[in-house]
């Protein structure tokens, strides 16, 4: 038995005549970190929502730990409970202070007790060096601190796995590491992760495997170095070319 965690069979979605998914298969086996890559427009932010029922399907299965995520009678706030997310654009309440960004979930959706999701909200923030922004407003925090505080608050409650969709590509250059750090020691931790992204020296460092999606499939799939360095399909050449 493999020890998979996600199984995508056969993903499709359209908007409109727009067939933006045309049959994805992809599986994330746990403890795993996934880099989906793929030209801007080609699906991958679509793919991650699908992942976490932000976005319906038009066929296809979705499993999650071996339970079909994917039929319309389950529960969508339960599914989304065993789910970290994080997206490219600052994922923070700007009317919260830190520490109740980090903990709002964690209380609402998992009912946790406050003394114990602002413990590990401390924790956690202890951790990135931000301990002493737990009562700031988000403004405080430059553009890096707070994409690493929507990173905590998706972990607070230990989900089973984490979408990262580009979480870098709205900083600025200089605060990109910061983020990046963060994402791999949580890769390093066992976390498992499956995050779409265009920083590619990023990727062949921290993913396990690489998937390329291009015209609404996976075209090609593998170990991150191989696939960054030595791409099979004429395709991911073409694509990897173009961002020298
Ligand atoms: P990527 O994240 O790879 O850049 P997206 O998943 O954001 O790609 O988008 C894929 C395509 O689907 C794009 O052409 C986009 O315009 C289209 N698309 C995404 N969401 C919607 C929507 N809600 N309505 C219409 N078109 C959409
Ligand atoms: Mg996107």
């Amino acid at each position: 038995m493999s020890d998979r965690l996600l199984e995508l069979r056969g993903i499709r979605r359209s908007f409109g005549d727009h067939h933006v998914l045309r049959g994805v298969d992809l599986d994330v086996d746990a403890h795993e970190v996934v880099a989906l890559i793929g030209a801007s427009g080609s699906g991958k932010s679509t793919l991650l929502r699908t992942v976490n029922l932000l976005e319906p399907i038009d066929d296809g299965i979705i499993r999650l730990a071996g339970d079909d995520i994917s039929d319309p009678r389950v529960d969508a706030d339960g599914v989304r409970a065993r789910i970290g997310a994080v997206f490219q654009h600052y994922n923070l309440f700007p009317h919260l202070r830190v520490l109740e960004n980090v903990t709002l979930a964690a209380r609402l959706v998992h009912r946790m007790p406050r003394a114990e999701a602002d413990r590990r909200g401390r924790e956690l923030l202890a951790s990135i060096g931000l301990d002493g922004f737990a009562g700031a407003y988000p403004d405080r925090l430059s553009g890096g601190q707070q994409q690493r505080v929507a990173i905590v608050r998706a972990i607070l409650t230990d989900p089973q796995l984490l979408l990262l969709d580009e979480v870098t590509s709205a900083l600025d250059p200089e605060l990109v590491g910061e983020v990046l750090a963060l994402v791999r020691a949580l890769a390093d931790g066992g976390t498992t992760i499956l995050m779409a992204t265009h920083e590619m020296a990023f990727a062949r460092e921290v993913a396990d495997r690489v998937v390329f999606l291009d015209g609404g499939v996976v075209v090609e799939e593998g170990p991150a170095a191989q696939v960054l360095a030595d791409p099979q399909e004429p395709r991911t050449r073409e694509f990897l070319s173009r961002l020298l």
